[in-house]
């Protein structure tokens, strides 16, 4: 808005002025008042003192500027206008706290504090919701240094670093492929973890150069440790905050444990999303660690080595391949896609693609016809088209989706953009660290009444508050920790989030990719929807006839009620309604080529499947799929469409004839049960690895009789 001094204002961003003949761009900068005012307010012996900053501006703009972005970046009420009669009214406040303050103990209200994260992002990110965060560099790691107020005379000093990860692993050389066996009690052994940077391989165990390639470009975890250690000297309390989930509590317990000699006041926090109302949440209520969470992990990673190793070991020698591979979860994802492909190959013929005005169809004509028919049947389609039937209009109610969780983000990134699981799972850890998003590996699909507030005030901001309906979604988890949907953490649509990044305002420099705002718009908008009422919407079915085939139709064709599609758009068909006027139709183009009766699996499809069969976790599934591919098990086609290759067919042919009751769908379901029942306390962990164990010795029995054994091996891992 240009006004009338010639003055141009660009909203919440800056000023141009003109300044003579020249123009000139005005913008306040927040880190320097949030320094600088600072100095004005002490932490004077003990306790904070009230203080005084007066800031002298002619254009009113800049102050609401400034005063908008302080309040993204601090607890911040706003400015007030100076009356000179109040100043004495000021100054008397600033003596008597100061006054005041000169007889409490010097340190009642101010402790230090280490805060451990796992991602420097994160790290960052937190540092940086209570102004602009100093760096200390030792070698090679960040810790930054931030006042962080937990409430009106409690602050901590704190500093912030990241893990990287996990900071050591489970051992190779030691007892059972890392777990020692004494008595009936198994020790699993865990060390540092040495990774190259150059060929990107890690390994367990302290080196001076990458065992593999010899590069002296390596990170060792041990110097992780090693900072941590001092800093645990150096402060009151340590606070972990990795992240929300079983691996995040592993990591957790393990530097609790390597910690604990240097500092007796450690605690576990945890938040779902990275925002300073979650946090300061999470520092105000610390807790212990979730020693049941940490035992589910062993178990699952120690279930992982044993019978990942076993069965490999086994494979490499049958095939004389050393690099083979198998294990948990990856393998029914390979049986699945192998299964279909069989399928696919068993009734590989003929499909008819037709297209009725952007309405797509396809047609399997079957695998037991000839030139000369498809020749006939392409005729009678050019020259009289489908005979239509049975046509049919109806109205239905539709409810908006449940927001997303791991697997339905997965399937839809896969399916909308293209994106590996892999690639998906990346781009939302990244959106997660940023703040953006809450915790992106759930598989719950509850709303928070923090989410509802958000969807409520995205449906007012746009003017349709009368569409809102508040929803819960998934109530099966108890209390505070219940898992949550992946959802937004602020009430802005992709373009304000570009915007605000753009102006600075979300208080971090957010180097946002396309695929981070198509993802966070896809999260945003399908959290939205289902926080909505739902839509009516027409429908039209039909069947079309040519010689011999029926081919029906049912697609939505106009929405009467707009409700939730206002946000999350349905694709509509309103063409079809011609449907209704004619006895036949003639399609816009057809093409008759080679296909089957049942598609490939999609990498939408088994994400889905491991999700409905109970297999795998949110954190696994992205990985269980890249196993396959990096074995050279399976391909993706450009439209992330699972291609089993020769050796991923044979290798799935012979892992089900010897260890269907080991890999298989069922032994992996009852295997991940066993783990959860570790998490719930019902099995005792030493209980969970020796029935793991049996499935190990039955394993070798295999190998005693040298693959000659015919039957499937199976063992009962179900608890009674
Ligand atoms: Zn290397």
């Amino acid at each position: 808005m240009i006004d009338k001094k010639g003055k141009i204002v660009i909203e919440n961003y800056c000023i141009i002025v003109k300044h003579g003949d020249r123009l000139i761009v005005v913008k306040p900068d927040p880190y320097t008042y949030i320094q600088a005012s600072g100095r004005s307010s002490r932490l004077y012996n003990g306790c904070k003192t009230f203080g005084l900053s007066i800031v002298f501006e002619k254009h009113k703009e800049l102050i609401d500027i400034l005063e908008n972005r302080l309040k993204r970046l601090v607890n911040f009420d706003g400015f007030k206008d100076l009356d000179i009669e109040d100043i004495q009214g000021y100054i008397d406040k600033i003596i008597d706290t100061r006054n005041k303050a000169s007889g409490n103990d010097v340190r009642s209200g101010i402790s230090t504090a280490l805060i451990v994260v796992e991602s420097p992002t994160k790290a960052k990110i937190i540092a940086s919701m209570f102004g602009k965060p100093a760096k200390r560099i030792f070698n090679d790691i960040i810790v930054y240094e931030t006042i962080i107020p937990i409430d009106i005379d409690r602050v901590y000093v704190a500093m912030i670093t990241a893990t990287l990860g996990h900071i050591v692993d489970l051992v190779v050389d030691e007892g059972l492929y890392g777990v020692k066996i004494d008595h009936g009690k198994y020790i699993p052994i865990y060390d540092f973890i040495t990774r190259c940077r150059n060929c990107g391989y890690q390994n367990v165990g302290i080196y001076d150069s990458c065992p593999y390639c010899n590069s002296l470009n390596i990170f060792v975890s041990s110097s992780i440790y090693n900072v941590l250690k001092k800093l645990a000297l150096e402060v009151d309390k340590i606070f972990i905050a990795s992240d929300p989930d079983t691996e995040g509590e592993k990591i957790a317990f393990d530097i609790k444990m390597l910690l604990s000699p240097f500092n007796r006041n450690i605690y576990r926090i945890e938040f779902r999303e990275v925002t300073k109302k979650a946090f300061l949440e999470a520092i105000r209520n610390p807790k212990n660690i979730n020693v049941k969470r940490v035992e589910a992990q062993i178990t699952r990673r120690v279930a992982d080595r044993w019978i990942g190793f076993e069965v490999s070991l086994w494979l490499q020698n049958h095939f004389n391949k050393p690099w083979l591979g198998a294990g948990r979860v990856q393998t029914p994802i390979l049986i699945w896609s192998v299964d279909r492909y069989k399928e696919y190959k068993e009734k590989l013929g003929y499909v008819l693609k037709f297209d009725l005005n952007g309405y797509k169809g396809r047609l399997y004509l079957g695998n037991d016809i000839d030139r000369e028919y498809i020749e006939k049947l392409m005729t009678i389609i050019n020259e009289r088209g489908f005979e239509i039937d049975n046509v049919k209009i109806y109205e239905k109610i539709v409810s908006p989706p449940p927001p997303y969780t791991t697997d339905t983000l997965l399937s839809d990134a896969s399916i909308f953009f293209g994106f590996t699981a892999s690639k998906a799972m990346a781009i939302a850890q990244s959106l997660f660290e940023l703040g953006l998003i809450t915790y992106h590996r759930t598989d719950s699909t509850r709303v928070s009444s923090t989410g509802i507030a958000i969807a409520k005030e995205t449906l007012s901001k746009m003017g349709i508050q009368q569409l809102f309906i508040p929803r819960s979604w998934d109530m099966g988890l108890k209390g505070e920790n219940a898992h949550e949907a992946i959802r937004p953490t602020n009430p802005f649509t992709s373009n304000e989030l570009i915007e605000k990044v753009i102006k600075g305002e979300m208080g971090i420099i957010a180097n946002l990719s396309g695929d981070h705002v198509r993802l966070y718009d896809l999260i945003f908008r399908r959290f939205i929807a289902s926080q909505m009422s739902h839509a009516k919407v027409l429908y039209l079915k039909a069947i079309l006839r040519v010689d011999r085939y029926i081919i029906d139709v049912e697609a939505p064709i106009e929405i009467i009620e707009e409700g939730f599609t206002r946000v999350y758009r349905i694709q509509m068909f309103p063409q079809l309604k011609e449907l209704l006027n004619v006895k036949f139709i003639k399609p816009s183009s057809i093409s008759i080529v080679r296909g089957s009766d049942k598609g490939l699996y999609r990498v939408a499809d088994l994400v889905r499947m491991l999700k409905e069969n109970g297999i795998g976790r949110p954190s696994t599934y992205a990985k269980a799929i890249d196993n396959n591919i990096r074995h050279g098990y399976m391909i993706l086609s450009k439209k992330k469409i699972a291609i089993p290759t020769k050796l991923g067919i044979e290798v799935a042919d012979i892992v089900r004839k010897y260890f269907d009751g080991v890999v298989g769908v069922n032994a992996t379901r009852d295997l991940e049960k066993l783990i959860d029942y570790v998490e719930e306390g019902q099995i005792d962990i030493h209980n969970a690895f020796s029935r793991i164990k049996d499935v190990i010795d039955a394993i070798q029995t295999i190998f005693d009789i040298q693959s000659q054994a015919s039957s499937n091996i199976s063992v009962d891992l179900a608890i009674a």
